[in-house]
Formats: structure tokens, sequence, C-alpha cells
């Protein structure tokens, strides 16, 4: 007794296992390990993904017997919520999660008439460091798990379920890569991520492929990898500037893989996925907001299967830079318009919450 209570647990290197992070095959094994028939990895897979429940109680369909053992073995809680934050009459809704070691990620729910989308983290911090990135200023905490990541899907899509999100209850349909980290970098457990997201229940959460975004730098061996994965997600590059020298200081990266290069390997992407890519450029002014970079860009992207998506720059604290100019805005709209480029300027959902690009955990003291 006493020695159990003066017990401490060693740091554990590593999240726990999660049946989330595990294929049917392997939580078939999972559960036969802990003494359970197999078929209650189906059970147990439908409680998750569909019933979005973790609560033995509810799992009326298990031996009374045997639910605690396997939630506490194959659904323990990885994330707890440390503040939640909306704004936009609650249908915009970041959360704040504390991970196992104490790392902190984000994740925002955004509702809108048709849809709802959900931005996701894949790591805690980030290791690009492109200074106009609130996560990039704090640097690489450490990777998430397949399952830390889904499990912000399958929170929102549970506050949804059960009409905690005002518009009645809904599902998510949308997931974005665009919380904090690099998803490229952590590309194991972000593809397993996908797949838990994209496969049909019990195996996973039954979203489509095509409502999935991933987002990067532009990790060209990593781009040529996922083109070849035979999922339809959508690719998004962060490309910011249209030449190798402005590049170089706003996505560091860029000094291994060069403008051209992301490009021709988004290109490829486009060609064997048959996906439009999109491509994300933060309008930051009087640094890569010139009509001469619109036309570049222009240039560079003119009769692709692409959509280019402009971001108003989110300034961080205590940056030097700040969005563009409305006038200068439009000029780069009508810019890359005339060389038949297909624009949007992106909804800037979530600003006052902080919880717009970029901006991610920044403004959490205990971070
Ligand atoms: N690492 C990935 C995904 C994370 S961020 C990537 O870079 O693509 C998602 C998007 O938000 C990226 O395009 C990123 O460049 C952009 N972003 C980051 N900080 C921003 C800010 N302060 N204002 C506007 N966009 C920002």
């Amino acid at each position: 007794m006493s020695a159990e209570l003066t017990f401490v647990a060693p740091r554990r290197a590593k999240p726990s296992r999660h049946l989330a992070d595990l294929s049917m095959a392997e939580r078939r094994t999972a559960v036969a390990e802990l003494g359970e028939k197999p078929f209650r990895a189906e059970q147990l897979s439908r409680h998750y993904f569909e019933r979005l429940t973790t609560d033995p109680q509810a799992m009326t369909d298990l031996p009374a017997a045997s639910r605690d053992q396997l939630v506490k073995h194959l659904m323990p809680d990885l994330l707890t919520s440390v503040r939640e934050i909306t704004c936009d009459g609650g249908m915009t809704r970041k959360t704040l999660w504390r991970l196992f070691d104490g790392a902190l990620v984000e994740s925002v729910l955004m509702r809108y008439p048709d849809r709802v989308t959900m931005c996701v983290s894949s790591q805690a911090g980030c290791g690009m460091n492109c200074p106009f990135c609130a996560t990039g200023q704090a640097g690489l905490t450490r990777n998430m798990s397949t399952a830390e990541i889904v499990e912000q899907v399958v929170a929102g899509a549970r506050a949804l379920a059960r009409d905690e999100v005002p518009g009645g209850p809904g599902r998510v349909s949308n997931i974005v890569f665009m919380g904090m980290g690099e998803p490229l970098a952590n590309y194991k457990a972000v593809l397993g991520a996908v797949r838990r997201i994209t496969d049909p229940a019990p195996e996973g959460l039954g979203i489509s492929a095509r409502g999935v975004t991933v987002s990067t730098v532009g990790l060209v061996p990593a781009i040529e990898k996922l083109a070849n994965e035979g999922l339809p997600v959508t690719l998004a590059v962060s490309l910011h500037a249209p030449d190798d020298e402005l590049r170089d200081t706003l996505v560091p990266v860029n000094t291994r893989w060069k403008v051209r290069e992301v490009l021709d390997a988004a290109w490829n992407y486009a060609a064997t996925t048959k996906r439009r890519v999109s491509i994300e450029y933060a309008l930051i002014k009087d640094i890569n907001d010139h009509e001469w970079r619109a036309d570049l860009l222009g240039r560079l992207l003119k009769s692709k299967l692409v959509h280019v998506n402009l971001i108003p720059l989110n300034p961080t604290p205590g940056s030097k830079w700040t969005a563009s100019r409305p006038e200068d805005e439009r000029a780069f709209v009508r810019r890359l318009e005339s060389h038949g480029v297909a624009v949007t300027v992106r909804d800037t959902r979530g600003r006052e919450i902080d919880g717009a690009c970029g901006q991610l955990a920044a403004a959490t003291p205990e971070a």
C-alpha cells in the first residue's frame, strides 16, 4: 500500500497508445492481447469514431467487466482542455490542449452556413522558423502522435454532435492541417491521422478526403511521397514569395528547396492526384505585396491546376510587419487575375481570440 502511494511513474517519452493510432487489424491484436475477443475491436471503434464516446458506462454492448480495462488501455485521454475561447457568436471556437507531457497545442473549429472546418495541430511548436509566424518563433517541442492529432477532430465532432456549437447538431466536413506544426515534418503520424479521419466507420471518422487539406512550407521529398499515397487530399503550399531571394528569408527552408523545386513538386502532385493545389500567400505590407511580385507569381502559376489563397498578415506580438494596405491587396489580386489565376482573399476568422493563422498558443502564459 505505502509502496503504491509513494510510487512515482517514470516520465513517458511517448503518449499512451490509443486505438486511433492503430489500423483495425492492429486493434484486433491489441484487444486479443488484453484477453478479449478480437471482434471487440470493431465495437470499441464504433464507440470512439461513430458515437464519439469513451465512457465505459455507455458501452452496453461490451461485457461490463471488460469495459474499464479496454477503455483504459485503448482509449486513454490524450488531450486535456486548458482553455476554450469563442467568437463570431460561438461559430469560431479555439481550444488550447495540454498533452500528457505538458506540451500545449491548439485546434480551432469554424462553423460556416454550409460546412464546418477544423484547423488542427500536427506538432507541438514548429521547427520551420518562419519569422512572421508565432509558432515558428517558439521552435519545435515535439511531434504529435496520430491519436493526439485525431483526438482534436473527435473533440470537435463531439461538441457538434452534442449541440454545443450554435446552429444545431452538426458534423465536421473539412480538416485543415494549418494549426501548429509542419505536417510533412511529422509525416508518418500525419498520414496515419489522415487515414483515421477519412476511413469509413468503424475504422475511422469517414470524413471525405476531398475535405482534407495538408499545408506545407514545401518539403519536396515529402510532397512527392504524399502524391503517391492514393489519397485525394488537397495540398496547400505556403509560398509567400515568388522569388528565392525573398522566400529564403520568409520561409527559411527555401534555402534547401527553391521556389522552382517546390512548384514542380506541386504540379506533380496535381498531375498525380488530379487535385487543384492551393498556394498560400500572406500579404505583408511593403515586403511581398508589390505588383511586380504579383506579376512574377502570375507567370509562375499561369495555366496550372492551382488556386491562390491570399491571407492578410495577422501580425504576431512585437512583429514589425503588418497586413498590406487594402489598395495594394486589391492591386495584387487584379494582377494575379490578369494571368488567369484563381484567387481568393482568405477570411480571417478568429483574429480576436488569437485563433487566426500563426497565432496559436503564443498568447498563453503557461506555454
Ligand atoms: N507549417 C504549415 C502549416 C501551418 S500554418 C505551413 O507552413 O503551411 C498555416 C498557414 O498559415 C501557412 O500558410 C502559414 O504560412 C500561415 N501563417 C503563419 N503565420 C501567419 C501570420 N502571422 N499571418 C498570416 N498567415 C500566417
